[in-house]
């Protein structure tokens, strides 16, 4: 177990024409010992450079990396006490399960045979593969491998897990349940364990805290709920939560944000987080808007339904705006622009329909349109105020 510190980590490539990319930009995060967290982004936001770094597969360009204080930039791979997994399972395929498992023993301590096998299938036993131990990968399934491979990290009681989507192998059914299993397996043993996934899905059920990166640049570090709730700019509220924060180009004039589509007045709370910046976006998540009986408030307008895709326990909503002037207060055009909305499964919504709209104050979410950055995020129920047993 150990804390497992970044310091202003920079990885720079040189291309043969000698061109550099930066993978990995100025990156600084702090892994409790004994936590749980998952660093996610898009494919070649520099996820696998900085876990590679922090295995000692890769070198650092700049900054340092620390595991309980101790800075190891230079120390070989085989001496960091961190096991890694990959998505490709990478077990030696002429070794048999047992083999693959204590290989790694017998390399890295002087622990003697009798040790190394009672090792071997405590772990077996608890990842539930002992019954595979005399079988090669070869003959086994995609889960299995990945058990195996899980089990081979697991053995060597390293202080830091490092987990490279490990589950994009299996099928959806296969890696709902090893979620599961590997947050129950990573609470269990307590082992500080960075999880990279592209996944947000993933990164938002399995880490006690997200790390988010774009363009080798971390943009947030928090809960899965802070991120979704309070991201820290627009790239982190369009990445976080499936389907997406819903996003309108709006300019801020006399205290009404104006868009194509809509009019829609702030109360002076709002204001004042938006202060001198007039030209926004305004967010809000799907689930957050409400479609109601009547237009009532002057920020409520008409849209049509355009697609309904029926999830059973909720149905996913696309609204075009309204052509024309449908509404005194709404202010629609003509642009036939979507947005999505979330409504229980057991509401009737059809492709055709006429609906009112309602996006309540305060579920909105303003960034600032050219630096992206988040003016003013939604007003979250204090825990206090839940009800006790809902
Ligand atoms: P991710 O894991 O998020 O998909 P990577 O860490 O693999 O991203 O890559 C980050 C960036 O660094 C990408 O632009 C990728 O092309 C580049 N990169 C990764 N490895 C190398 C390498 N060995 N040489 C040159 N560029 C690399």
């Amino acid at each position: 177990m150990a804390k497992t510190e970044l310091d202003h980590v920079t990885k720079r490539y040189t291309e043969r024409d000698g061109s550099e990319i930066v993978a990995v930009d100025d990156v600084s995060l702090t892994i409790e010992d004994g936590e749980f967290l998952v660093l996610v982004g898009p494919s070649g936001c520099g996820k696998s450079t900085t876990l590679r770094m922090v295995a000692g597969l890769e070198t650092v360009t700049d900054g340092e990396i620390r595991l309980d204080g101790r800075v190891i930039n230079d120390l070989p791979a085989r001496d960091r006490e961190i096991a890694m997994v990959f998505q490709s399972y990478a077990l030696y395929p002429h070794m048999t399960v047992r083999e693959n498992m204590a290989f790694g023993l017998e390399e890295a301590t002087d622990l003697s045979d009798a040790e190394i096998a009672d090792r071997v299938e405590g772990t077996a036993e608890m990842m539930d593969i002992d019954r595979l131990l005399d079988r090669t990968p070869s003959d086994l399934s995609g889960g299995q491998q990945q058990r195996v491979a899980l089990g081979r990290a697991i053995v060597r009681d390293p202080a830091v897990f490092l987990l490279d989507e490990p589950l994009s192998n299996l099928d959806a059914k296969l890696r709902g349940q090893m979620r599961t299993e590997l947050q129950r397996l990573q609470a269990d043993l307590g082992t500080t364990t960075i999880y990279v996934t592209h996944d947000q899905t993933e990164a938002m059920t399995m880490g006690d805290r997200i790390a988010i990166l774009d363009d080798g640049r971390l943009q947030q570090v928090g809960t899965p709920l802070e991120c979704y709730h309070e991201p820290a700019n627009l790239f982190v509220a369009g990445f976080v939560g499936e389907p997406p924060m819903n996003f309108f180009e709006v300019d801020l004039e006399n205290g009404t944000l104006v868009g194509q589509q809509f009019e829609y007045p702030l109360s002076e709370r709002t204001l004042a987080d938006v202060r001198d910046h007039d030209r926004l976006v305004l967010g809000v998540r799907p689930e957050a808007v409400e479609l109601v009986a009547d237009a009532e408030t002057p920020r409520d307008f008409r849209a049509t339904v355009d697609v309904v895709e029926p999830m059973g326990n909720e149905n996913t909503v696309y609204l075009a705006f309204d052509a024309g002037d449908v509404s005194e207060t709404a202010g629609a055009s003509a642009d036939a622009e979507t947005f999505v909305v979330t409504v229980s499964g057991m509401r009737r919504v059809e492709a055709g329909q006429q609906v009112v709209v309602r996006i309540p104050e305060d579920a909105i979410h303003l960034f600032d349109r050219e630096t992206g950055e988040a003016l003013h995020n939604r007003e979250l129920e204090t825990a206090e105020a839940a009800p006790p047993n809902f």
